[in-house]
């Protein structure tokens, strides 16, 4: 039995389900299949521009960002599938908070559907500090397939400690 440490949040039952689809080696399949492409936004340039139209989307009145960027430290597990600080600066007499958001690369090659999620869930921060409900009440709002995708997400990096194998692994 694997331990599944991307799921832990999870049932019971639908952990079973997933241990059997390893087992039955589906789960590559089942994800190339639900998920056919990468989204081929590559550097932190149209990264940035990405998260940003999003903000603009859904959040135009919170802070601005600063900085959005790949980051190959974080090491993906549990909640910390991205990052995101708030480094505070005294400008004139007021505090102001510079905002910056960073994303595990294992994002880069991934489907556009699991970007957006992490986007979703590090500008959802923006205006909610805790995992609580009122922050996933709005990260839903700015994407209603949110949780779908985040368990999707658990599930791909399931596949790629099981298999090593990334499944949209850029062209060159
Ligand atoms: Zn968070």
């Amino acid at each position: 039995m694997h331990t599944l440490k991307y799921l832990t949040a999870y049932p019971e039952p639908l952990r079973a389900q997933v241990s059997q689809l390893i087992a039955e080696e589906r789960l590559g399949d089942l994800l190339r299949r639900r998920y056919p492409a990468a989204h081929g936004i590559r550097t932190d340039k149209a990264l940035y521009a990405y998260v940003q139209e999003l903000k603009d989307s859904y959040l135009r009145q919170a802070e601005p960002i600063a900085k959005v960027a790949y980051d190959s430290k974080i090491r993906v597990i549990q909640h910390a599938l991205g990052l995101h600080t708030a480094v505070s600066r005294v400008q004139g007499k007021r505090l102001k908070a510079k905002h910056e958001i960073r994303i595990g690369t294992v994002f880069r090659d991934a489907p556009l559907p699991f970007l957006r999620m992490i986007a979703v869930h590090e500008l959802a921060h923006l205006k909610e500090k805790e995992h609580d409900k009122a922050f996933y009440k709005l990260c839903c709002w700015m994407e209603p397939q949110y949780h779908q995708y985040e368990f999707d997400l658990r599930l791909y990096l399931t596949w790629l400690d099981l298999s090593g194998e990334r499944l949209w692994a850029a062209a060159a």
